[in-house]
């Protein structure tokens, strides 16, 4: 049996722009210190990080547009908040499959 692949991309009803941003809330982000500089010029300390980790992804809250703003909504007029929802939502379309 062969796996069909859907793809789909996002096209904002509002304004046009094709990418779409994830609104996420309550996520954890734990970040390793490796230093801190102190910069003379601007007296100002800064931290420099080692390679960051996102612990907790949290709660998504919304797909909307990067550009404008407005949130994908589906067929109810509700704002979508689950990943596997999005192909129901207004502005997602498939598309012909890259090679
Ligand atoms: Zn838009």
């Amino acid at each position: 049996m062969t796996t069909m692949i859907t793809k789909y991309k996002f096209k904002c009803p509002s304004c046009g722009h094709d990418v779409l941003e994830e609104i996420v809330t309550n996520a954890v982000v734990s970040s390793a210190v490796d230093s801190l500089i102190y910069d003379t010029e601007k007296n100002q300390t800064y931290i420099d990080y080692c390679d960051n980790e996102i612990n907790d992804y949290g709660d998504t809250d919304r797909f909307q547009c990067k550009n404008c703003g407005m949130p994908v909504l589906d067929n109810d007029g509700k704002k979508i908040t689950f990943y596997g929802d999005l192909d129901k939502g207004a502005g997602i379309t498939p598309v012909k499959n890259d090679k």
